[in-house]
């Protein structure tokens, strides 16, 4: 897997126009919204990738 994941909108004005920000790595800018944000993966669900197909919702 890859260290640079790329976001393909900015998630707080949705805008696609980001660019590569020098604050670090995944750190991401927003040309549309002057934000800076930073992407960070945090590791694999324990649970897989598997859909939740059961609907289970007993209680
Ligand atoms: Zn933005």
């Amino acid at each position: 897997m890859s260290e640079r994941a790329a976001p393909f909108y900015c998630p707080y004005c949705g805008d696609e126009d980001l660019r590569p920000s020098e604050q670090g790595h995944g750190a991401w800018e927003c040309a549309a919204c002057n934000r800076a944000f930073q992407l960070k993966f945090l590791g694999l669900l324990a649970r897989g990738l598997q859909h939740d197909t059961t609907g289970g919702d007993r209680k």
